[in-house]
């Protein structure tokens, strides 16, 4: 959908986007991997993944990369900050900045005072980092969209000395982000600013801690509006103004990132989010050793098809039938994706051109046949109203045994595909085919 929509914006404007390899992703073969073949890997405790595929990485136009990045992040966040911060004695403060903002505002404007309000507060906080003993900051941009547009707001982890009283600490930082806010012409409402001493000292507030800065929609994300993800899924089932908002939303992030750790891994000699390579962690916690991850291989040409013209929701199908292990089961999602493209090609193609024929235009290709050698585009017609039972000289005869509908109906059935009028077929098809993709053919794509 992320590249449907891509591709109709280019249409219209000529403008690239950034983040538009999302086209791409998950379905193009890296440079050196086996062209041939689509290969999925399915660790023990993680989510099945494409296996030499390109991936985009980018964090707001792709929901895919989006949401690996956002684990790979809270694996980083449990895995390596946490545990290095209490070796050295650290302890972190979850501060959130918001800046006021409308739905008619320009969300390109909105994002830039956020940041410039940031770094002016970033640098004149510098003394009370140094006061605190801070070694560096988490940086993390959340930005779903809500009643009041794009609402983009940063969750940042600060380090400081464990035990430290952070009271005026806290009053200093309020009062400099009210001023930087008003310096670039943005107001702070009420809750512009929360701040949050000692979220990282028990396992309770390591969980929560880690949740609030990467997560794919926390409950209290969800509260202030619609996750990019979840705009693309609406304007999938035909929900136009979800699609523009989602663009709107591209072109104002465009090239910020969603996570930003600065110095703070060199400092504390842990890798950067980014070089994170273990999967998350589930909450349990870890289980011993782990057991080699599974993978399964199918033809490339099926990939590129099965996710083609389904795009991203073709993926996230293909991927979430993975889940199971279960190879059969892949091949049966990949097979039911490419029956769903050869049948929109038809619908769109030679079945659909048939449509508002009546009995008499198909009769008099059939005769037609017999009189002439017929055009290589009067064809099809013909194969459609041989399929439909229609044969030479039927329209003079009106005998008992001329019941073309009959005919048809036996045919299709005998067949097992669609040869009876356009809706019967189609409506035939979508039992045995895939319901994931119901809703969508309901609706016209935009
Ligand atoms: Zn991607």
């Amino acid at each position: 959908m992320a590249s449907k929509l891509m591709a109709g914006h280019w249409k219209k404007t000529g403008e690239n986007l950034r983040g538009s390899s999302v086209l791409g992703c998950g379905r193009w073969r890296n440079y050196g991997a086996d062209p041939n073949i689509a290969e999925i890997q399915i660790p023990a405790d993680g989510a099945p993944r494409m296996l030499g595929h390109f991936a985009c990485r980018s964090s707001w136009s792709c929901d895919h990369c989006a949401r690996a990045r956002v684990s790979q992040t809270r694996g980083w966040l449990r895995g390596a900050l946490m545990p290095a911060l209490s070796v050295a004695g650290l302890s972190g403060a979850l501060v959130t900045f918001t800046i006021a903002h409308a739905y008619g505002d320009d969300w390109g404007d909105v994002v830039d005072r956020l940041y410039k309000a940031f770094s002016l507060f970033d640098r004149r906080m510098a003394k009370w980092y140094r006061k605190v003993g801070c070694v560096g900051k988490l940086k993390a941009l959340e930005a779903p969209v809500g009643a009041n547009g794009l609402h983009p707001h940063l969750h940042v982890l600060l380090t400081y000395l464990a035990g430290t009283d952070l009271a005026e600490l806290e009053a200093a930082m309020r009062s400099a982000w009210s001023k930087a806010v008003a310096e670039v012409g943005g107001k702070v409402n009420e809750h512009g600013f929360d701040f949050k001493a000692d979220c990282v000292n028990d396992y309770a507030a390591k969980l929560e801690t880690s949740h609030e800065l990467a997560s794919h929609g926390t409950k209290k994300a969800r509260g202030k509006g619609k996750l990019l993800g979840q705009l693309l899924d609406r304007a999938a089932i035909g929900d136009t103004k979800a699609g523009a908002e989602w663009l709107r939303a591209q072109a104002a992030l465009g090239g910020k990132m969603r996570f930003h750790a600065g110095g703070l891994p060199k400092k504390l000699g842990i890798p950067c989010p980014s070089e994170w390579e273990e999967e998350p962690a589930d909450d349990e916690g870890d289980g011993g050793e782990k057991p080699e991850p599974v993978r399964i291989t199918y033809p490339q040409v099926h990939h590129l098809k099965a996710t083609g013209t389904t795009g991203r929701a073709g993926l996230a199908a293909i991927l979430r039938s993975a889940r199971s292990a279960d190879p059969a089961r892949v091949l049966r999602m990949v097979a039911a994706l490419c029956a769903e493209v050869d049948r929109n090609d038809t619908r769109a193609g030679v079945i659909q051109r048939f449509a508002d024929w009546t009995d008499d235009h198909f009769q008099r290709i059939v005769d037609e046949a017999g009189a002439r050698v017929l055009r290589p585009d009067e064809v099809p017609a013909y194969i459609e109203a041989k399929a439909r039972g229609f044969v030479l000289g039927m329209g003079e005869a009106h005998g008992s045994e001329a019941k073309p509908a009959e005919v048809a109906k036996a045919q299709a059935h005998d067949a097992g595909h669609g040869a009876g009028t356009p809706l019967d077929s189609s409506a035939g098809h979508d039992k045995q085919g895939c319901s994931v993709f119901e809703p969508k053919r309901a609706i016209a794509p935009v």
